[in-house]
Order: C-alpha cells, then sequence, then structure tokens
C-alpha cells in the first residue's frame, strides 16, 4: 500500500506540474474535493468525451444525443426520489470536528488491517453488508467501537450517533432548488420530446455528458470521489420482457468498451454485482478498475426498470408512455453511467511510467493511448538558426489545422523529447539541415523512442492514422 501511496503522490504531483490538474481556488487555499483541468488536462478530458460519444451515438444508430440543463424544476427531484432518497449515513468525530461515511470508515479499516486474516476481513465485511442491508445504524455503530476505529486526523474514538445526509446541494435563497446529483433526470424529463422530435421506436438509447454534483462526505484520492463531476450517461430504453437481455447485453458491451482501451491488462477490471442497490435500482453491477489505491467502481450499469418514467407520469400528470405493437405502455430503462473524472484518473494513472533507460538515467512517460493524447506530434527546429525554424514553422503552421500540435524551440532536443514524453506526445518530428536538402524529417515515437526519417509530405498522414479515432471505433463498431 505505502508503494502506491507513494507513486499517487507523484502522480498528483505530476498532473500539475504539467498543467493537468490544478486544485480548484488554490490561491486561497484550495476547496475540498473540486478540481479545475489544466490546459492538457482539458484536451485530454475532451478527447475522451468525444471518444465515449463517437462510441455511443455514432456507433448505435438507435442511440441520441441530449444536452439537457443543470437546473431543473423541483418536481424533478421529489419524483425521482432523491429528496427523500438520496442520502448516506455520516458519523462525526467530537474532537476533530470531521465527518465520515460510517461504512468507509469500517472498509478502509478492513482492507488495512486484516492483510493476513482473509477470514477475519470477510466476516467483517459481510456483517457491515447485512447491516446496510437491514439498516441497522446501531450494530454499524457497535461495529466501529468493536474494531477500536479512530480518527484518521485526531486519533480520537469520541464518534457521534450515525444518521442519514442528504447529498444534494440546495440553491440559496431558491427554494427546493437543486443542483442535479445525476444527469439521468435530464434525459428522462425529455423522453417524450426526444421520441416525437426523433421517430425513435423502442429499443432506442439517450446519451448526455454533464456535470452533476454531490456533497460527498467522504471525499477524496483526488479526482475519484469530488463533490463537482461530469457524468457520461446513456439510458436504453426497452420493452419490459427485454429486461434480462439487455441488462445482460450493456453489461457486457461495456465491459468490452473499457477492454478495447487497453489500459494496464485484463486483470485490471472486474465486474461486480451490486449487492446494496441505489433507491431505483432493481439490479446493479460495476465494472471495477485497479486503480493505485485498489479495485474501485469506475461505471454503473443498472436496471432502472420503470421506476423513473412511472414516478415522473405521477407527479407531471403527463403521459410517458409508448404506444408499439399494439401496446401502450410504460418502457423499462437499462442505464450506463461512466463517471468522466474518475475515467480520467484510471487512464492517467495507468498510462503514467517510470522507465530506466540504458545509460542509468530515468524517463517519465504518459503511454496514454494515442487517440487520447492531449498533443499529438511537436515540430522541432534542431537548431535556432540557419533558417531551421522557419522551415518547422512552415510545417506546423501547414498541419495544425488539423492536427493539436506544439511547436517548440526553447530547449535542446532530448529535452523537448521529455517534456513531450511526459505530457503524452505520441511523435515528435525534427528539422534539420537535411531537411533542406532532402525535404526529410526525424520522426520519433513515444513508446519505442525510435527514430526513422521520413518525407514532410508524409507528416500528416501518420499522424492522422496513427492517432485518429478511426482505427479505434472501427475495431468496436464490430465488438460491442
Ligand atoms: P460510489 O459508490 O463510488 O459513490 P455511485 O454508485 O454512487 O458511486 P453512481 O451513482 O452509479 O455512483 O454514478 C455513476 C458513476 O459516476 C460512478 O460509477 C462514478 O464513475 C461516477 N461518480 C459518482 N460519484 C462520483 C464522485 N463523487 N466523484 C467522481 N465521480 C463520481
Amino acid at each position: 500500500m505505502k508503494k502506491y501511496n507513494h507513486f499517487f503522490d507523484f502522480l498528483i504531483s505530476h498532473a500539475k506540474i504539467y498543467g493537468f490538474i490544478f486544485p480548484s481556488s488554490e490561491i486561497y487555499g484550495g476547496l475540498n474535493a473540486i478540481y479545475d483541468y489544466g490546459p492538457y488536462g482539458v484536451e485530454l478530458k475532451n478527447n475522451i468525451k468525444e471518444f465515449w460519444w463517437k462510441s455511443m451515438t455514432q456507433l448505435h444508430e438507435n442511440i441520441v444525443g441530449l444536452d439537457s440543463s443543470i437546473l431543473m424544476h423541483s418536481d424533478v427531484w421529489y419524483a425521482s426520489g432523491h429528496v427523500d432518497k438520496f442520502n448516506e449515513l455520516l458519523i462525526d468525530n467530537k474532537d476533530s470536528k470531521k465527518r465520515y461515511r460510517p461504512e468507509i470508515l469500517i472498509q478502509e479499516y478492513v482492507e488495512k488491517n486484516f492483510l493476513d486474516d482473509p477470514k477475519k476481513k470477510e466476516k467483517t465485511l459481510s456483517r457491515l453488508s447485512q447491516s446496510l442491508k437491514k439498516k441497522d445504524f446501531l450494530d454499524i455503530r457497535v461495529l466501529i467501537d468493536e474494531l477500536c476505529i479512530c480518527d484518521p486526523v485526531f486519533k480520537t474514538k469520541n464518534w457521534t450517533e450515525i444518521r442519514h445526509f442528504n447529498m444534494m446541494f440546495e440553491i440559496k435563497n431558491e427554494k427546493n432548488l437543486f443542483l442535479r446529483p445525476e444527469t439521468a433526470q435530464g434525459i428522462f424529463s425529455n423522453f417524450y420530446n426526444v421520441i416525437k422530435s426523433n421517430r425513435m421506436k423502442i429499443p432506442f438509447g439517450i446519451a448526455q455528458i454533464g456535470k452533476s454534483f454531490r456533497n460527498e462526505i467522504f471525499a477524496r484520492k483526488f479526482l475519484f470521489r469530488m463533490r463537482e463531476f461530469e457524468q457520461m450517461e446513456m439510458q436504453f430504453f426497452i420493452l419490459p420482457e427485454e429486461e434480462i437481455k439487455w441488462y445482460e447485453y450493456w453489461k457486457n458491451s461495456r465491459l468490452k468498451w473499457h477492454l478495447e482501451l487497453n489500459l494496464g491488462d485484463k486483470k485490471s477490471y472486474r465486474l461486480s454485482d451490486h449487492d446494496h442497490l441505489a433507491h431505483y435500482a432493481s439490479a446493479g453491477s460495476d465494472i471495477e478498475f485497479h486503480f493505485p489505491f485498489g479495485f474501485k467502481e469506475i461505471e454503473g450499469i443498472h436496471s432502472r426498470r420503470d421506476f423513473d418514467l412511472k414516478s415522473h407520469e405521477f407527479f407531471s400528470k403527463k403521459k410517458l408512455r409508448v404506444f408499439e405493437l399494439k401496446k401502450n405502455y410504460i418502457p423499462y430503462v437499462i442505464e450506463t453511467s461512466l463517471g468522466l473524472d474518475r475515467f480520467f484518473l484510471a487512464i492517467f494513472s495507468s498510462s503514467l511510467k517510470k522507465e530506466k533507460l540504458e545509460n542509468g538515467t530515468i524517463r517519465v512517460v504518459l503511454k496514454l493511448p494515442y487517440y487520447l493524447s492531449p498533443v499529438k506530434a511537436a515540430i522541432f527546429p534542431l537548431v535556432k538558426k540557419d533558417g531551421l525554424p522557419e522551415i518547422a514553422k512552415k510545417i506546423f503552421n501547414d498541419i495544425k489545422i488539423c492536427h493539436r500540435l506544439i511547436y517548440d524551440e526553447k530547449k535542446s532536443i532530448g529535452k523537448l523529447y521529455r517534456r513531450q514524453d511526459a505530457i503524452g506526445t505520441p511523435f515528435c518530428f525534427t528539422i534539420d539541415y537535411d531537411t533542406i536538402k532532402t525535404h526529410t524529417v526525424t520522426m520519433r515515437n513515444r513508446d519505442s523512442m525510435k527514430q526513422k526519417r521520413i518525407h514532410v509530405k508524409e507528416i500528416s498522414k501518420i499522424i492522422e492514422k496513427e492517432t485518429g479515432l478511426k482505427k479505434i471505433l472501427k475495431k468496436l463498431s464490430y465488438s460491442i
């Protein structure tokens, strides 16, 4: 665990130094669990969004997109059950005045202290799971005492009783106006508009990327658990009798999608069925990824049945049903919900490597999938004289229309390569004296560090072929 923590500190600092992630409002001391994306962070994030969006909408002719607003009519949140049921358990330490989620305190304690005693670990976690199911909060409180769990900061056991806490942010002076805790409700409330305007027929899906807000009590682990984050969600509307078929389909299809990304190896992912379901779900499964701090949920696949549409029909008094195949019914819904920031962290943590080179030095390299890299290629002149910068700038200006490039001449070539490795740029092209005579440049690959000479005319084609989304989308279109 220590090794992971060390790596995680290194990752957070790398993300900041190279302009991927900054703590929000840092000049005022920061804000708990809120982060900003820097110049390379936003490029990487946009590439991830584009990849997910195209995989969902472009590769599935029956999935369309939506961008609904963050603020919605307050009845939406009564109908969806979030006002009454979107609660977490909460426990305070009276000395540190800090708030925690009791089940996470127990899970983390068990992970840390029962490493050599798997039986004890299993027994404790199963007791926790039973108590959660039975809503036996007293027993969870007793468990905290029995395990002698201390406040992580103050190291005291002066705990309050366990109680409920609603995780929605309510807007001050605007009674019952909330920041949305999931993007899905924008999809449900537009269900009928989409059917009508786009002539959709069951089964069909609506995909959306957008911000969500949750007042997380135990917000930690960098981008993993934030209070403001983004979700990439898709609600797939189906015939009720086809629930199991589509639930299994989306579980498998989403796992395949992740595996095609090739982050780490196959062992970096696992599917885990929920034994503790959200208030709206009748079945749920998580795709978990092996983060530097262990296996954790990255995407949830849920069967929401007709929970949301039925409830919105009741609250809004508007018909939210379809008339197809001589039947008038409320469709069931299978949801796939991927956290964009969590996914960013999964990609970033599995790509960041320290490699020992033959000459004994260490290079830091971000081995991102090429199609996600924030910058696709860098163009350098070998020296800042003899007309080489002018040639390099001409090449840069010609190609930048099609690809995200960097032009740099500020340091020696070796240092320029290291910087591009650290931000994950797949290719560097160096313009030298031979370029003047033969119109060729040196192409250097990030992963192999091998160099070869190519004609200037080939640069754009190579970037297009190697770093575009075409290759992976083609692969996915046959496999998902
Ligand atoms: P967790 O159990 O980790 O709190 P959840 O089961 O409540 O997550 P869902 O409501 O299913 O999460 O949300 C779908 C996805 O949204 C999650 O798989 C995760 O990737 C992302 N997500 C949820 N909460 C957060 C958060 N606080 N910060 C970042 N991403 C989040």
